[in-house]
């Protein structure tokens, strides 16, 4: 197979059974940061078994975020999963489903690469998903392949046959097969049952693969009779059971697979010797959350306020910034519509206010009310793209007096078009990019990591601490540069701009204790370890919000 240039690169996929929500994006991932913590290059792949060319038209609602990458891939949450528990950044290698795979082998056959012949699942498909895999962990030591769905679902098997194939081409002692099972307790029987777990092994055996490493998810402790049963059945050896129980901290979740040695038999496996783990910086974020001691209303005002994966990253990100300023942060969701009913109404006794992104025009009036509620009430205000659009549009109504101003994406010709669709503009190295007005909603977006120059005093430069910062992309619509001197006339800050300071990218205000809107996805880039500058200081400014709502309430 063509895999000689990744010679090196081991593999490990993953795989799942019984029932799907197991949570293998996280023992994954947690794996990932075990290897990693023992000196290990490590590149992730998620392989996902739907038709959508990529997650970039998916609906929020039912599939959660859309996350980008560096390198402006629109993909599943997953991968999120996966920046923010390991150092490695992923890519548009790293997250490839059933459509795009499909998608390159029809165009391949439309080109003529196939001279005439049968273009068939097996082997063209089979040998498109290999190459996939070999182009995403290539340069790695190791390479986390995580396969969406579970093992016997129809339209997981030409990944399942890939993988098989992959193992046989590459050998055993450079593939790993992981796969994660339930072991569900029956209260009425008062057991722990391992037969879904037997037939779930047996399901992937009957398609040629033999599991190394099983992970059993409990939510107690596996008894050893059980992880006996389950090895002796399964073919798997018993220090290969690997009991992975519900933990109330998923930062507790690598130190749990440690203690069962999951890291040691990885390498073992593949014949790696290694330096030991150290898992202190995960220890000192279970501690971190223990040692919270004051809790902040953070109202997020959106649309997809009924699923919580709607906003994944920023969830997470608020939740970074909480270990980092020892807050405990109470994420309270807000229809955008209800704001726009009882006008704001329901956003009193908050914190503060965050408007994330979003798209279309459903509630739209209600989260410029949400920004207005925010700068006039001084309520720590964090606007994300689409929030950073309604705050500039609150401000050039209330403040700048031009009525009738709005976004060109919600009405056609507004009176005062202060966010607008900008068909032009440069990139990083000076070139000019363009974006049509009329192109399908897939791949019309400015999407990735770009440049953004901070101006010395402001507020973001004061929380980023730098002077550039790059950060992610995924949007349409930019602030119109037209109305930039008469919104800087009226106190509006833009302290953010793009490289050649042809787009707006950070919006801010200085008679108010924390309002900033920012054009990019901040909470993408967030991580445990690090937290992120601009939610870090929101939070900390929510926190102090508290603190003097408690002390006027004292005196
Ligand atoms: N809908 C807005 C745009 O396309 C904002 C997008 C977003 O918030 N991600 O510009």
């Amino acid at each position: 197979m063509a895999g000689d240039a990744a010679a090196g690169t081991r593999y490990i996929f993953v795989t799942g059974g019984v029932v799907s929500s197991l949570g293998k994006g996280i023992a994954a991932a947690s794996l990932g940061a075990l290897l990693e913590s023992r000196g290990q290059s490590v590149s992730v792949i998620k392989l996902d078994p739907y038709l959508n060319v990529d997650a970039g038209t998916m609906s929020p609602f039912q599939h959660g975020e859309v996350y980008v990458t560096r390198d402006g891939a629109e993909t599943d949450l997953d991968l999120g999963h996966y920046e923010r528990f390991l150092k490695t950044r992923t890519s548009k290698l790293s997250n490839f489903t059933t459509g795009q795979i499909y998608n390159n082998v029809i165009n391949k056959e439309r080109r003529g690469d196939y001279l005439g012949g049968t273009v068939q699942v097996i082997p063209h498909i089979t040998d498109e998903i290999k190459r996939c895999i070999l182009a995403g962990g290539e340069g790695a030591d190791i390479c986390l392949v995580e396969i969406g769905g579970t093992v016997g679902d129809i339209e997981g098997l030409p990944f399942l046959e890939a993988i098989r194939q992959f193992a046989v081409e590459l050998g055993h002692h450079r593939v790993l097969f992981m796969h994660l099972t339930l072991v569900p307790y029956i209260a009425s029987s008062g057991e722990m049952k391992t037969k879904p777990t037997q037939h779930s092994a047996k399901e992937l055996r009957s398609i040629g693969i033999q599991p190394d490493i099983l992970l059993c998810r409990v939510d107690r402790p596996l008894p050893e009779n059980e992880r006996r049963k389950i090895a002796l059945f399964t073919n798997v050896s018993e220090r290969a059971v690997i009991a992975c129980i519900d933990v109330d901290d998923i930062y507790k979740m690598p130190g749990l697979l440690q203690t069962q040695s999951l890291d040691t038999l990885v390498l073992e496996h593949f014949d790696i010797t290694a330096p030991s783990a150290d898992l202190s910086n995960w220890a000192a974020l279970v501690e971190a959350r223990r040692a919270q001691d004051v809790t902040v209303r953070v109202a997020m005002v959106g649309k997809y306020v009924d699923l919580a994966d709607a906003y994944k990253s920023v969830n997470e990100a608020l939740s970074h910034a909480g270990l980092h300023t020892g807050t405990r942060v109470d994420i309270h969701y807000i229809d955008s519509e209800t704001v726009e009913r009882d006008d704001g109404d329901c956003l009193q006794g908050m914190d503060a206010i965050l408007v994330p992104g979003g798209f279309g025009e459903r509630g739209i009036e209600g989260k410029i009310a949400a920004a207005r509620f925010a700068r006039s009430n001084a309520i720590p205000y964090f606007g994300i793209c689409l929030g950073m659009q309604v705050a500039c549009i609150d401000f050039a109504r209330d403040i700048a007096g031009l009525a009738g101003a709005h976004s060109t994406e919600f009405v056609p010709e507004p009176a005062h078009p202060v966010i607008a669709l900008v068909t032009e503009w440069h990139d990083l190295a000076g070139d000019v990019q363009r974006r049509d007005a009329k192109a399908d909603l897939g791949g019309t977006m400015r999407l990735g990591e770009q440049r953004c120059d901070l101006v010395e005093g402001t507020l973001a430069a004061r929380c980023y601490d730098d002077s550039a910062v790059y950060e992610r992309h995924r949007h349409r619509y930019e602030f119109n540069n037209r109305y930039r001197a008469t919104l800087g006339n009226k106190g509006l800050i833009f302290s953010g701009v793009s490289a050649g300071d042809d787009l707006v990218e950070i919006v801010e205000l200085d008679d108010h204790p924390w309002f900033l809107g920012c054009q990019f996805h901040p909470e993408f880039t967030s991580t445990p370890r690090n937290g992120h500058p601009l939610f870090i200081g929101f939070i900390a400014a929510a926190r102090e919000h508290r603190q003097t709502l408690r002390d006027t309430a004292v005196s």
